[in-house]
């Protein structure tokens, strides 16, 4: 039995790492091929082969365990490897990185000749007759394999302009800041936790002249406030939320509760809801899910997506020094001229239209959606009937097992998604935590499958 995982991310390396523990305990026989299109990211995807000065954990070392069994694992990593870091440290995400590439290792070692690492990228997957799945690489030969996983992540944020080398659409791309040259005006396009990478880490290497950073409503993400105590909801209480006004009215009431009862901060109590959110996101309408993502998202990231206090106190230094200028507005037009680019944009606050003149820009705006630009091979799975786009444009259909359906899917074989391609179904999946929990089940289900196709 063949078993492909595309895509040698977080999703994919952490199932892998699991499979591998199921292994030791009881061996199955299975081949298996993990395939990752970007050298540089083996088992560390976007977020882990970063290689910016500045760019630190948006969670603390303790929460960022790969085992469910062993909570303490990247702890015991940074010790045995020689770091200081604390439980509450926000380590930085390279060194997060060197401990999947460490776990992706043992791994294979573990898992030996049922393994077999691919560089490629996966262009095409067609169904077989015999229910399984063929894969059509870019650059090697085609593989067969019975049980499919896309372990593919989010997409880079949509193209902004073409023919200048200005503007960088992927603010992930390897060695970027080497291109940046010193004393620079740059403008960062969006305002999330990426923006404040690029911004700590212009500083750090680039003395920058100036760095605006603008999105829509100007929200910067708000920073963490530690503490250990959990803050509890009833699960029946939330699958009664059904609306955008019925989730504020309970999140506000469970906020001035915490506070009252127990002294704990929002960000103690929007964690709890975080960790529900699927709950909540699939019981919203399509009406409710429009107005989530139009309205309500640029609040809910700033307060979801948080950084660490440190980040937050650098980044006020750099506004007091002006060098930093957060802006709330939409772009109207970006053109280049000969010394760099002319962006001419909405302000917010004054609902003037200003012109800003800058050398480089660099998209932070996330990942881009379906409607703004769609990845080779989503479009090839649907039209190989294997796959659906969500009404929203936003991820591909899934069911609430993360199975991809489409009219050719295989009887009994779906294709199996993790991470950022379940978004469309269950909002928050993109977290260490959500990772955990999709990639054990997974395993598990995989596990038995592979071994009852042996038994047979
Ligand atoms: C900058 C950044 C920082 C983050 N920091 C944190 C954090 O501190 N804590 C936290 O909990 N979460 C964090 N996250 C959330 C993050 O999304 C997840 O933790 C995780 O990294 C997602 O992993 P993934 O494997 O699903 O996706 P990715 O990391 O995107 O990996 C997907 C991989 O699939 C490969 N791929 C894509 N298409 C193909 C193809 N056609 N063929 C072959 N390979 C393909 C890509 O090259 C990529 O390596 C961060 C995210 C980002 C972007």
């Amino acid at each position: 039995m063949n078993l492909a995982i595309v895509g040698a991310g977080l999703s994919g390396t952490m199932l892998l790492i699991h499979l591998a523990q199921i292994y030791l305990k009881k061996p199955f026989e299975a081949q298996i091929f993990l395939i990752e299109a970007q050298p540089n990211q083996w088992g560390k995807g976007i977020a882990y082969s970063s290689t910016l000065p500045y760019q630190p954990l948006n969670v603390t070392a303790q929460k960022m365990n790969l085992s469910a069994n062993d909570p303490n694992d990247f702890l015991d990593w940074l010790g045995k490897n020689g770091y200081r870091f604390g439980t509450d440290s926000f380590v930085p995400r390279s060194i997060f990185g060197d401990f999947l590439s460490d776990k992706l290792a043992e791994a294979k070692q573990i898992l030996g000749k049922n393994i077999q690492l691919i560089a490629d990228k996966v262009l095409n997957v067609e169904p077989l007759p015999n229910g399984g799945y063929r894969i059509e690489l870019a650059q090697t030969a085609a593989i067969e394999a019975h049980k499919l996983v896309l372990a593919v992540g989010a997409d880079t944020p949509p193209d902004l302009g073409k023919g200048t080398d200005k503007i960088f659409n992927n603010p992930y791309e390897p060695q970027l800041i080497d291109k940046i040259s010193n004393n620079a005006r740059i403008l960062l396009l969006g305002t999330g936790l990426t923006m404040i990478d690029w911004a700590i880490s212009l500083q750090k290497k680039c003395s920058p002249k100036t760095i605006f950073a603008l999105s829509r409503r100007g929200q910067l993400p708000k920073s963490h406030f530690l503490q250990t105590e959990k803050w509890e909801i009833n699960p029946e209480e939330l699958v009664k939320i059904c609306t955008i006004r019925q989730f504020i009215a309970h999140f506000n009431q469970n906020i001035r509760l915490a506070a009252k009862e127990k002294n704990l901060s929002w960000q103690t109590v929007l964690d709890t809801y975080r960790s529900h959110l699927c709950i909540i996101w699939d019981n919203f309408n399509e009406q409710n899910k429009r107005i989530f993502l139009r309205f309500l998202r640029p609040y809910w990231d700033s307060l979801r997506f948080r950084c660490p206090e440190e980040s937050a106190q650098e980044l006020e230094l750099m506004q007091q020094m002006g060098i930093f200028n957060p802006l709330a507005g939409a772009i109207i037009s970006i053109q280049t001229h000969s010394a760099g680019l002319l962006v001419q944009f909405k302000n917010k606050e004054t609902q003037q239209v200003e012109i800003l003149e800058v050398d480089y820009l660099i998209n932070c705006t996330g990942a881009a959606n379906f409607s703004q630009k769609m990845p080779l091979l989503y479009q090839n799975l649907v039209k190989n009937g294997l796959a659906k786009i969500d009404k929203l444009n936003i991820g591909l259909e899934t069911d609430p097992e993360g199975c991809i359906w489409g009219d050719n899917t295989p009887a009994q074989n779906p294709i199996c998604a993790l991470g950022a391609v379940r978004k469309a179904k269950e909002w928050e999946t993109t977290s260490i935590q959500s990772i955990r929990n999709q990639t054990l089940k997974l395993a598990e289900q995989l596990t038995q499958q592979l071994s009852a196709a042996f038994a047979v």
